[in-house]
């Protein structure tokens, strides 16, 4: 260790002093002038120690750092008030062996620290290490002059590069002292080194938040300058007071709206960026649009809900004639979902052909509810976004068909009718039928997202029902949610009661007339039923009545006092010529002309088949638009007929020398099913052995072949059909005879329903006077006669 020296101590406050560091400092106190005093008697040295606080006037032992830098002074000023300047150069570190005295200045006893430097390759690294710290510190930090840089760069001392660093760095006392008191000098090399780190860290870090600083404040000023620069230009143009007019409005009737937090928030929010637009941008268009559908939709609006089940029962007898299944099962749905007051019950969905009053039983259910009723098309949709709405960046976009459904009801929970739901398709433009699923979904409605309106709606609230025509198309997943009720066609007498209860006098009130302008006889109306309309429900028939009040309209702004009779005379004056031949499908027997019974969409449908014979080289034709399906069975029949040649007195090969030519006449609409089985095979046999088919029988089953009769579907809607065509014998499977009991009375009183169990015995029921041959018998010519004479020949009997 180095020598001691006896030197007066000038406590410091706030600063340090390192060794080779020129340093200016402002004395005052009467303790440290005394001391310099004594310094410059002597050998001018001094010995500068920092104080531990700074507010200490009077530092005693205790308030001291006990290791310091011995300082040559330079230079003494004295500045007025009795305050001296001093230029200080340190010269070695000291370190305090003893307090000699306190008064009136501090003197000690000062070991003096040589510090001998080591050129070791530890030392050369660590100083290495630290010019590139510092480097680096010095680029980022900018305050240090690049002079510095150099001279710290010219600096081979390791302890006095450790000094010189840490001077040009503004850290606090505490640390600087710490590398004060650090010696050897290795030490302080590292302790310097993981000081500069974790500075450059922090530089890091600042550079960081200030870049981050800067970007939001240039932002926000080139903001606020766009925006001045549009209220200038509106001002210029005067259009300022009118916009301000505008918002102020549209904050009003937000305000006014009620709306829910969100959706308020979003308004104002839309509202802000409309204020920040100048007023004629295509954009302004949108947001207005915008805000307006967001003000009009009913968010919290909803009707009274009463829910008497009486009430539902008299409306929906008040409104529909007859089907009290029907009526039945929607009072037992809408009572459960009344006492589970649940809103999660399945969706209903009414399934039934055209006209039968799937519609108009929906607009009876909102009314006996008191409910807004709001019906949409499904049919053809095929756009998700026709559900869901387009975005809002679309040119025109417009909300999905839901949320403008709820807009026209006006309350969020109306009765909404979504018709067709069998009718739409999937394409490129997404699956709508997804999207429907979320809308009839009670888990997920009650947040039901249009892209349009962008916040989501309850939908919760509103009482969906669906029709369709059939379930088939309907996808798996929907129909899962609905709980399906069908409605089947009417019968005659049904029609009948119908528009004498309801269509007539709807179809008056709707024209402006009453009883007094029109009296339609029942004959008239039969005819109007058999003879111009042919179908399930009663849309045409419906349609024709009000083609009759509408002539009769006309004749009433004549004369008050008009009154139409409408009897089956009189009808075509005001109808034309009938469309439709009533009573037997064909008119006379004939052979190889059968009536077949098809099941649509529409409901049930005559269906006649033809077969031709030609001579040729046993080709078949099948023509009439047939389906997959529906050529199968004509191929089943036709063997059938060659595996019973023997049966049926036929030669073995007589197909080989005929072409056979079967054809489905009815429009030129597309037919599949298995159904027509029998029908062709009677058909084909009839012309095969040329005897005729009764006229007054309509057939419908499936062949195997073998020849049994297997069962079809829509047994109902297709006796119905053949009742309304006046056929008076329908020939089913004996395995569909369960259905038998679903056809209303009146029907099954005027129709008989044969049933087979094989091809054979529906011959006999089908064709007039059919015998099979006798063993043995030759009659394989039997169908020669008729190549020559051609099918469709009318035969007496
Ligand atoms: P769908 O929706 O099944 O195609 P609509 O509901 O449009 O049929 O019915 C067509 C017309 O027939 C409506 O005017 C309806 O009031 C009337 N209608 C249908 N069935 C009945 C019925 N059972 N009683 C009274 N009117 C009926």
């Amino acid at each position: 260790m180095g020598h001691t020296k006896k030197l007066p101590l000038l406590p410091l406050r706030g600063v340090l002093v390192f060794p080779y560091m020129i340093m200016h400092l402002d004395v005052g106190r009467e303790q440290s002038v005394k001391a310099l005093e004594t310094a410059m008697e002597g050998d001018n040295q001094v010995l500068l120690v920092a104080q531990k606080e700074a507010e200490i006037n009077t530092p005693g032992e205790k308030d001291l750092y006990h290791t310091g830098t011995v300082a040559q002074i330079k230079q003494m000023i004295k500045l007025p008030e009795g305050n001296f300047r001093v230029l200080v150069e340190g010269v070695y570190r000291g370190k305090i062996k003893n307090f000699l005295c306190y008064e009136p200045y501090l003197e000690t006893e000062v070991e003096v620290i040589d510090e001998v430097s080591s050129y070791d390759t530890q030392t050369e690294a660590l100083m290495r290490h630290l010019r590139q710290l510092f480097e680096e510190f010095m680029k980022n930090s900018k305050k240090i002059s690049p002079e510095t840089l150099a001279s710290v760069s010219s600096i081979t001392e390791a302890g006095r590069l450790a000094d010189m660093i840490s001077s040009h760095l503004s850290l606090d006392l505490e640390k600087k002292q710490e590398i004060l008191e650090a010696f050897p000098t290795g030490e302080r090399l590292e302790k310097l080194g993981q000081i500069l780190s974790r500075e450059l860290e922090i530089q890091k870090i600042e550079g960081k938040i200030d870049t981050r600083v800067k970007e939001q404040m240039e932002s926000t000023q080139k903001e606020y300058y766009l925006r001045e620069q549009i209220k200038a230009i509106q001002r210029e143009l005067g259009e300022e007071d009118s916009l301000n007019a505008e918002a102020s409005e549209y904050r009003k009737r937000i305000s006014d709206a009620e709306l829910p937090e969100k959706v308020e928030e979003k308004a104002l929010k839309e509202l802000d960026r409309l204020q920040k637009m100048p007023p004629a941008a295509a954009e302004g268009v949108v947001i207005r649009n915008y805000l307006d559908w967001l003000l009009e939709l009913p968010w919290y609006k909803s009707s009274h809900d009463t829910m008497e089940l009486e009430d539902v029962q008299r409306v929906l007898d008040e409104d529909h004639y007859g089907m009290e299944k029907v009526k039945n099962r929607i009072i037992e749905y809408l009572a459960v979902r009344h006492l589970t007051r649940q809103i999660k019950g399945p969706i209903l969905c009414l399934v039934g052909p055209p006209g039968v009053g799937k519609t108009s039983l929906a607009r009876s259910i909102a009314r006996s509810m008191e409910r807004e009723f709001v019906r949409v098309t499904l049919g053809g949709v095929r756009d998700e976004a026709e559900i869901r709405g387009h975005r809002r960046t679309y040119v025109g976009a417009l909300p999905g068909r839901i949320i403008q459904g709820i807009n026209q009801a006006g309350t969020r929970n109306p009765v909404f009718l979504l018709d067709e739901v069998d009718k739409m398709s999937t394409d490129f433009r997404g699956d709508p039928s997804a999207a429907l699923l979320e809308v009839l979904d009670p888990e997920q409605n009650c947040n039901f997202s249009d892209h349009f309106i962008e916040v989501s709606f309850d939908l919760s609230q509103v009482m969906f029902i669906t029709t369709a025509n059939t379930t088939y198309n309907i996808p798996p997943a929907l129909l899962d949610r609905m709980e399906t009720i069908y409605i089947s066609g009417y019968t005659e007498e049904e029609k009948l009661k119908i528009s004498q209860r309801h269509l007539i006098p709807k179809q008056l009130q709707e024209n402006g007339m009453t009883h007094e302008h029109l009296q339609v006889s029942e004959n008239a109306l039969r005819d109007i039923i058999r003879r111009y309309t042919r179908e399930a429900g009663v849309r045409n028939l419906e349609r024709n009545l009000a083609t009759v009040c509408r002539k009769i309209a006309r004749e009433v702004i004549r004369d008050e006092n008009y009154c139409l009779k409408l009897n089956q005379k009189n009808l075509r004056r005001y109808l034309g010529i009938p469309r439709y031949r009533y009573g037997s499908a064909e008119e006379k027997d004939q052979v190889g002309v059968a009536a077949g019974l098809g099941w649509t969409e529409t409901g049930g449908e005559l269906l006649p088949v033809e077969v031709s014979l030609m001579k040729g080289s046993g080709k078949m034709i099948l023509t009439g638009k047939m389906g997959d399906t529906m050529q199968e069975s004509a191929q089943a029949a036709m063997s059938y007929i060659r595996s019973r040649s023997d049966y049926l007195g036929l030669s073995p090969g007589f197909y080989q020398e005929i072409d056979i030519h079967l054809h489905i006449p009815e429009g030129a609409i597309p037919k599949d099913g298995p159904s027509a089985g029998i029908v062709m095979a009677s058909a084909l046999v009839s012309a095969l052995i040329g005897v005729p088919v009764s006229s007054q029988v309509a057939l419908t089953g499936e062949i195997t072949l073998r020849g049994r009769v297997l069962p079809v579907g829509g047994i109902k809607e297709k006796v119905l059909a053949a009742h309304r065509a006046g056929i008076r014998k329908v020939i089913i499977s004996r395995d569909n005879r369960k259905d038998k009991s679903e056809i209303p009375a009146q029907v099954a009183r005027k129709i008989e329903l044969v049933e087979a169990e094989t091809m054979d015995e529906v011959l006999g029921e089908a064709l007039v006077g059919f015998e099979p041959a006798n063993p043995g018998e030759n009659i394989s010519k039997r169908h020669q006669a008729n190549i020559s004479t051609g099918a469709g020949a009318a035969v007496s009997h």
